[in-house]
């Protein structure tokens, strides 16, 4: 009796050594994946149009005439469908229908996201704020005759995507813009600082006199 109680308390005893083990060496793994650095600017017009069905792997169309590789607007997507938390937007105007539709879309599944944008862009042409408003994301706007003209967006508060790049959809095939993204906690946290900030100073619910 004795000698199987010793060999159950070996055992068991032996099992949670070799648990603790793998657990430690999974979350080092693990540690190292979200601590992967990211640094790098990417830059627009796309040359081609980067194709949404072959993203979403329903592109057969082998004489497609939009981009089956990675252009900088699909990166750009990439960036926010693989967000796991949140995702906040602070930018002077969202007319681009597939940015706003991945982030309503992340909003239905669970994330937190929250939107501030110029007060004038809510009855713009093209906005997409009544999209956000119905999928539940929050949008709070600047009500104030100057321009919130901001360009950045902080996903899981741990990347920042910031530059001169709007928006819309000529920003994406037309314009000149840059966009640089990084981890760099120390800059990641002032954005959030900052946003947190804006977010409180407008909110609907105070008051406008102490804007
Ligand atoms: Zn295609």
């Amino acid at each position: 009796m004795y000698k199987l109680l010793t060999t159950a308390v070996t055992t068991v005893a032996f099992g949670k050594l070799m648990y603790d083990i793998i657990s430690t060496i999974y979350n080092r793994l693990h540690q190292k994946d979200d601590k992967e650095p990211v640094d790098k600017v990417i830059f627009f017009p796309d040359d081609t149009v980067s194709c949404r069905k072959y993203r979403n792997g329903i592109c057969k169309d082998v004489n497609c005439r939009m981009s089956h590789d990675n252009t900088s607007f699909s990166q750009l997507i990439t960036i926010f469908e693989q967000a796991k938390r949140s995702i906040d937007v602070c930018v002077f105007v969202i007319t681009c229908q597939e940015l706003a539709n991945v982030l309503a879309e992340k909003q239905k599944r669970g994330l937190t996201v929250r939107i501030i944008t110029d007060s004038e862009q809510e009855d713009c042409s093209g906005s997409q704020l009544y999209k956000f408003r119905a999928a539940g994301v929050r949008v709070r706007t600047d009500r104030t005759t100057f321009f919130m003209h901001h360009k950045f967006a902080i996903v899981d508060n741990s990347l920042l995507v910031n530059g001169s790049f709007n928006w819309t959809k000529q920003a994406v095939t037309g314009n000149f813009e840059n966009l640089l993204i990084t981890s760099n906690k120390g800059i990641i946290q002032q954005y959030q600082q900052e946003f947190n900030r804006l977010w409180e100073k407008f909110d609907p619910g105070k008051n406008l006199k102490n804007l």
